[in-house]
């Protein structure tokens, strides 16, 4: 089934781990021993593919910091190929991080999609409703918390 929304997801029923192990298909462009990289099944455009990690991590922050920095290689060196292969100018680069954020499926992984000129869609600010007016205060906490919760 294609982006069915776990209650309980784990290893067993991931979709994409087992598409790591190969029990399911998939249009594989790139793999290494920690990423793996595939078509989209569902694509935005011609050309979007995925990147995960191999092991089953659910969220961005939940990936060891090593095999982030893999995941982060393996999306650098697919760009270029993807945005030729579909003969697109540009790419939006993304995670749909946590339900809330629209994640489907709960193996963290990065979007890849090819993008045109007039297709139609527009940038990830247009995803936000209205902005919020904060103030220089609020903006000075917001940072110094952001700073504070950063581990080394
Ligand atoms: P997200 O909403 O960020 O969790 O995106 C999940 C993506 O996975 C969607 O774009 C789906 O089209 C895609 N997807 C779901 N199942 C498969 C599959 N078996 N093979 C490839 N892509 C898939
Ligand atoms: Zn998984």
């Amino acid at each position: 089934m294609i982006c069915e929304r776990f209650d309980r997801p784990d290893m067993d029923d991931c979709i994409f781990c087992q598409i790591v192990a190969g029990d399911i298909p998939s249009r594989t462009v790139y793999e290494d021993a920690t990423t793996m990289a595939f078509l989209d099944a569902n694509p935005l455009a011609p050309g979007h593919t995925l990147v995960i990690p191999k092991d089953h991590h659910e969220h961005v922050q939940d990936i060891p910091a090593g095999v982030a920095g893999d995941v982060f290689a393996t999306v650098h060196r697919l760009v270029a190929p993807v945005q030729d292969a579909a003969g697109a100018e540009a790419s939006t680069v993304a995670f749909n991080n946590g339900e809330v954020a629209g994640q489907e499926v709960p193996h963290a992984h990065c979007h890849i999609i090819p993008r045109f000129t007039e297709d139609g869609s527009a940038p990830i600010h247009s995803i936000f409703g209205e902005r919020p007016d904060l103030g220089d205060d609020e903006l000075d906490d917001i940072a110094d918390d952001i700073a504070d919760g950063v581990s080394d």
